[in-house]
């Protein structure tokens, strides 16, 4: 994620802070320090400062129980409303995902239990009794900042970790985009209800209103794509009525060529084996630039995610975004099939999307 920088590793995953953050806390220890003098100041700084401690080990909670499954977690991000594990892939199976989800309120919920009992064989004349955020004590301040934690987390607003819960339960009875759908109405409600609230009480749950109605739409409309696209095998989609092109040829030959198809993207092929493709833009660049005598060889992409006929319209899509291409060949075993293209593919999302 940009604007952010690391902090360093733990359990190999990279741990990374927004740099809004560090504007939190110097905005907290500005205001602190002008209104109550500078040790108070300090101590503001300082405790939030553990607070976020505890939102990453809520982090790690999560990311802990997702390697158990052999999931990679690219990264934890720590920003001024919480944090975020990144996981390369959810899994579609709901208990995992429940199990993953369930995994950081419990931190929270354990980090509270360790500094009760702690705090009180310590200090036996603690009072963890009343909610308080300012008791003059770090120690009940923490156990009820966790506590708070845990039980806002488990507020069912998708895509906050309640909502993912729901939405692991509900897959269990029903199709997963469907559920997703489900959890994503109520997150909505939910983030409409945060922002009224916040608007009298407080303006940070304006903000996570905003940030939870966001992400739900997105969730949902990706869960949607992804899972039409799922059904729809590549082949259906792939063009197979198509010219070729070698990497000998002159670039005014692929300028001619064009004139006569609709087709933008060649595949380049050298005694009978697919070996690249040439795109409609790299040629116009190439044209551009006043580099007629270029060959086709010359400026053909080579590197391409392999998509194997029988692959899914979702799986192709995955590839392709991921290797940044929006176009790549259908091949197997050096055998040409057909071409895809990510115009394809975001066509028939909206064909499937309108029905
Ligand atoms: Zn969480």
């Amino acid at each position: 994620m940009r604007w952010s920088f690391p902090v360093g590793r733990l359990f190999g995953i990279p741990i990374r802070v927004h740099y809004t953050f560090l504007l939190l806390l110097a905005f907290i220890w500005y205001v602190e320090t002008t209104v109550l003098g500078a040790q108070a100041g300090l101590h503001s700084v300082i405790f939030w400062a553990l607070i976020f401690v505890c939102v990453l080990l809520h982090e790690l909670g999560h990311s802990l129980v997702a390697q158990s499954y052999g999931l990679t977690i690219a990264s934890i991000i720590l920003l001024p409303i919480g944090g975020v594990s990144q996981i390369t892939e959810i899994p579609r199976d709901p208990i995992k995902e429940v199990a993953i989800t369930v995994a950081g309120p419990v931190t929270n919920f354990l980090i509270a239990g360790v500094l009760l009992f702690f705090g009180k064989m310590i200090y036996p004349s603690l009072q963890f009794s009343e909610i308080s955020l300012q008791s003059g004590s770090t120690i009940v301040d923490l156990f009820w900042a966790n506590i708070m934690l845990g039980l806002f987390n488990i507020v069912p607003a998708y895509p906050m970790d309640g909502g993912r819960i729901l939405r692991g339960i509900i897959a269990m009875r029903k199709e997963y985009v469907e559920a997703t759908r489900l959890a994503a109405d109520v997150g909505k409600l939910f983030a409409i209800g945060f922002i009224v609230v916040g608007f009298f009480y407080n303006w940070w749950l304006i903000l996570i209103g905003i940030f939870v109605f966001s992400g739900a739409s997105s969730e949902a409309e990706a869960a949607v794509l992804t899972s039409r696209l799922e059904k729809l095998p590549v082949s259906s989609l792939m063009i197979t009525d198509f010219r070729t092109i070698s990497p000998g040829e002159p670039l005014t030959a692929v300028v001619e060529k064009s004139l006569h198809t609709f087709q933008n993207d060649f595949p380049v092929v050298e005694n009978g084996k697919f070996v690249g493709i040439l795109t409609r833009s790299s040629v116009i660049e190439s044209l551009h630039h006043h580099l007629h005598e270029r060959r086709v060889g010359d400026i053909a992409k080579r590197n391409f995610p392999t998509i194997l006929p029988e692959a899914t319209a979702a799986e192709a899509l995955t590839a392709m975004r991921s290797s940044g291409v929006t176009v790549a060949p259908v091949e197997q075993d050096g055998k040409l099939f057909g071409i895809i293209t990510m115009e394809k593919l975001l066509e028939a999302s909206d064909v499937l999307n309108d029905k």
